[in-house]
């Protein structure tokens, strides 16, 4: 508990960016935080149940500091999943909503084998629809999803009810 409540303590609210009227959880000072960011993928990986991941995956770009570390504390393997046109070799294309508009995510063909047993990490888990664009790609790669995991969860979004293909996780819920 002293370690949630020393994560929680620094991720900072930030006023009306990147638009008037969101308040944006900047996790900035988490990181430059060398025990409260070591202590956050500790809490990360503790709170993996069952067999673990052989791969994190991780979602451009907060996803890949949180996950890459994950990772490298596992002793798993880490696949990018970026903006469009980031990946050099054959991808896999996902479109998914935004309040305004669509967006893309990418990952390659040949990131993972068939079965692969995968975590999906990101910083933040706000409508949901980055993380279930990025389900859909590793079930379009026959990769295991064993879950979605994040530092941070606002819950008045009701994400949750939509991911129902793997179990959620979050460390900090607003
Ligand atoms: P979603 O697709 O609506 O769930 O939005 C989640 C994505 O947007 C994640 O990749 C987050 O990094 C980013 N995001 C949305 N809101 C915030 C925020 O308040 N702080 C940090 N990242 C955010």
């Amino acid at each position: 508990a002293a370690a949630l409540a020393r994560v929680e303590g620094l991720i900072r609210d930030i006023p009306d960016f990147p638009k008037p009227g969101i308040l944006f959880k900047d996790i900035t000072p988490l990181l430059g935080d060398a025990e409260g960011f070591r202590l956050s993928i500790e809490l990360l990986a503790d709170a993996i149940e069952g067999p673990g991941p052989e791969y994190i995956v991780g979602t451009e770009s907060r996803g890949f500091i949180f996950g890459a570390a994950l990772a490298f504390h596992l002793g798993a393997g880490f696949i990018p999943v970026r903006k469009p046109g980031k990946l050099p070799a054959d991808v896999h294309s996902c479109e998914y909503q935004l309040e305004y508009g669509t967006d893309a995510l990418e990952v390659h063909r040949d990131a993972l084998h068939r079965g692969a047993r995968t975590l999906i990490v990101d910083d933040l888990l706000a409508t949901g629809g980055t993380a279930r664009a990025t389900g859909d790609l590793l079930r379009r790669l026959g990769a295991e999803l064993l879950g979605y995991s994040f530092v941070i969860e606002l819950t008045f979004l009701n994400a949750r009810q939509q991911m129902t293909d793997a179990p959620v996780m979050s460390l900090i819920r607003y």
